[in-house]
């Protein structure tokens, strides 16, 4: 079958697909350029952030190339469990979209692939190890001579990485992919990828000829903010009470244990919660990622088993209860609130504990030494991160490489931390940390003991060991516990103190040294009871309450609003669909406030494509015209 190719060029046929198909008026950042470049056939690999925009980057294309005759666009992805609900939004906006895997029945199967082989379907969605099944492949074979394989689209290609955190098997076979369909071009699409896993990319996947993408990292719609531990749980149960009433969030623990304990004190405390992490069966995890997808205002406390390619856009806070890693998985975890570019929270406390924990994951883990150095490295640009008295929004871009000024939406911005020269400090905790050596006792001890001893509080260890003797006793009573804490910290972060073992015992290091010489000055910030809260969403002026829109609406287009949601709760109900693939919050929002009367008025409206007008679109006036 010979190709009819379009007449026009690439960019305004895409244009047009993404008004009329997608009901979006313009292409956000770089997806112009991206999807003129795969349209061309160029092969292309894309770094954008989570909530970036990638899908649009392939499904435009898909929809361009197949309409030019050119055939199918097969979607690579991990994400077996979420492709249900891709493939239903595709549908929605009148897009043949199929999946391949292991939910369906022979039957079911069997459509998918007769359609496949006779070149109707768009966009084919299915994991990689489905992909290299020798039947798969004979059929894309087979679609391949017929001139009908039009684009391999791999999403979530830094699993394909060792050193990024996903890794998987499966994406190593992917290079097949070019040896056998030499001619079809093949985009890599990614929100992490430091140096090294982009290179592992471009080899592993055979992309050296491919154009490298790569979008500004910034999402500006997300306030970063870094509590230090105090109370952590009621820290989060304010948090969520004050800013995110009835909405919905991510909870990250490290551990499932926490997990589960946070869940259910989140539900006494009245705020419903469920719980997800890898020791789930599988039925009661695809149970709750689907509640989490479909009910409104639901907080899932997790392990990082949960949320890649988690698309729900209104996602209004990701909080951390524990340290993350490293600033990637912080970026990515975080980068999944606010895809709908509303407001949104990125919000974590951290503490002493976090830092000695996660050095000692590292430490105690079974890698070689030279990977153990590098997830030190990523450790302390964390840490440095959470130690910041400045913008933490400038940190993070500076990480990704791209300079930038104060973001005036962080909470070192909004509330710039006092700080104390704690140079003198810092030197009298590790003379403390010194003098023990030649102490009675252990000669190791904990944070919480030095601070005992530097403060003068008689203790019965204290006593037991008779460190009230020591020339370090009672030399630091002038700084709180919470300030010792925070000098601590900083000294560990700054590597200058190790926290070994169990009990997280302290010694020096090295360059401990010139710190007790006094050579190197420490500043910090001031601990919480000095600093100012910051205000909270109400006080902010945006909309907080879960059930309020997303725009400030007066009474009557209020009303509208929840007429449209309960409209649309129906219908995603009717599709098995989750509400925001019917329509973004925004966009119901937008009619209520706007009132078209007309279809064409209403189709003007982003998120408002040619399929969806034509489906609802005289119901929705209907329901707009009532008052
Ligand atoms: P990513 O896969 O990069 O994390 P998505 O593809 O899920 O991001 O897109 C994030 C959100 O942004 C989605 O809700 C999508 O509908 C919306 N979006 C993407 N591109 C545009 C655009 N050009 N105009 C309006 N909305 C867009
Ligand atoms: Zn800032």
């Amino acid at each position: 079958m010979s190709a009819v190719l379009s007449p026009e060029p690439a960019i305004s046929t895409a244009l047009q697909v993404l008004q009329q198909v997608f009901g979006y008026p313009a292409f956000r950042g770089p997806q112009g350029p991206i999807v003129e470049h795969v349209c061309d056939g160029g092969d292309a690999l894309v770094l954008m952030p989570t909530g970036g925009g990638k899908s649009l980057c392939y499904q435009v294309p898909a929809i361009v190339r197949h309409r030019a005759g050119r055939g199918v666009t097969v979607v690579v992805s991990p994400l077996i469990a979420l492709m249900h609900d891709q493939v239903g939004a595709l549908h929605e906006a009148g897009v043949a979209a199929a999946f391949l895997n292991s939910t369906l029945d022979g039957d079911e199967a069997r459509r998918v692939e007769r359609d496949l082989l006779a070149g109707r379907t768009v966009l084919l969605y299915a994991a990689p190890e489905r992909v290299l099944t020798p039947r798969f492949l004979a059929q894309l074979q087979s679609l391949h001579e017929r001139g009908l394989l039009s684009l391999f689209a791999i999403d979530e290609a830094h699993c394909v990485s060792q050193w990024g955190h996903d890794f998987r098997e499966e994406y190593l076979g992917l290079s097949a992919l070019a040896e056998q369909f030499p001619g079809v071009p093949r985009m890599a699409l990614t929100a992490t990828a430091d140096a090294h896993t982009r290179a592992d990319i471009v080899e592993r996947l055979a992309l050296q000829g491919a154009r490298l993408f790569v979008s500004s990292f910034d999402r500006p719609n997300i306030r970063y903010t870094i509590a230090e531990k105090d109370d952590p749980r009621r820290q989060l149960l304010r948090f969520i009470r004050d800013e995110h009433e009835g909405e919905a969030g991510i909870v990250y623990c490290q551990s499932r244990r926490k997990v589960e304990e946070t869940a259910d004190w989140l539900k006494a405390e009245g705020i419903p919660a469920l719980p997800y992490h890898a020791g789930l069966d599988a039925a009661v995890r695809a149970r709750h990622q689907d509640r989490f997808l479909r009910d409104e205002g639901l907080v899932m406390v997790a392990t990082i088993a949960f949320g890649m390619g988690i698309d729900k856009p209104d996602v209004r806070f990701v909080a951390h209860l524990d340290l993350p890693k490293n600033i990637e998985a912080y970026y990515q975890e975080t980068g999944r609130a606010g895809r709908d570019g509303l407001a949104a929270d990125a919000w974590m406390t951290y503490g002493l504990q976090d830092v000695v924990n996660q050095r000692r994951m590292i430490d105690e883990s079974e890698a070689g030494e030279d990977f153990k150095r590098l997830q030190r490295g990523k450790l302390d640009a964390l840490l440095a991160l959470c130690e910041a008295h400045d913008c933490r929004r400038v940190r993070l871009l500076a990480y990704f490489g791209e300079a930038s000024l104060p973001c005036g939406n962080c909470d070192n911005c909004l509330n710039p931390p006092a700080t104390w020269d704690a140079t003198e400090a810092a030197r009298k905790a590790l003379s403390g940390i010194y003098r023990f050596r030649n102490a009675a006792g252990s000669g190791r001890y904990g944070a919480g003991h030095l601070i005992d001893v530097l403060r003068g509080k008689r203790t019965e260890k204290v006593a037991q060991h008779g460190h009230d003797q020591l020339s370090t006793w009672g030399i630091g009573a002038d700084v709180s516990e919470a300030q010792w804490r925070g000098v601590l910290r900083q000294l560990i972060a700054l590597g200058h103190v190790v926290a070994e073992g169990e009990y997280g015992t302290l010694a020096l290091t090295d360059s401990a040294r010139a710190v007790l010489r006094g050579e190197v000055p420490v500043r910090l910030r001031q601990p919480p009871e000095a600093a100012p809260r910051g205000r909270t969403r109400k006080e902010r002026g945006t909309a907080g309450a879960g059930k309020a829109p997303p725009l400030p609406l007066d009474e009557a287009a209020t009303e509208r609003f929840l007429r449209l949601k309960a409209w649309r709760a129906e219908v995603a109900r009717e599709h098995n669909l989750p509400a925001y693939v019917v329509f973004h919050d925004a966009t119901l929002a937008e009619m209520a406030r706007g009132q078209p009367a007309s279809l064409a008025a209403l189709g003007a409206i982003s998120g408002v494509g040619a399929k969806k007008l034509e489906a609802y679109g005289s119901e929705i006036l209907r329901l707009l015209a009532e008052d």
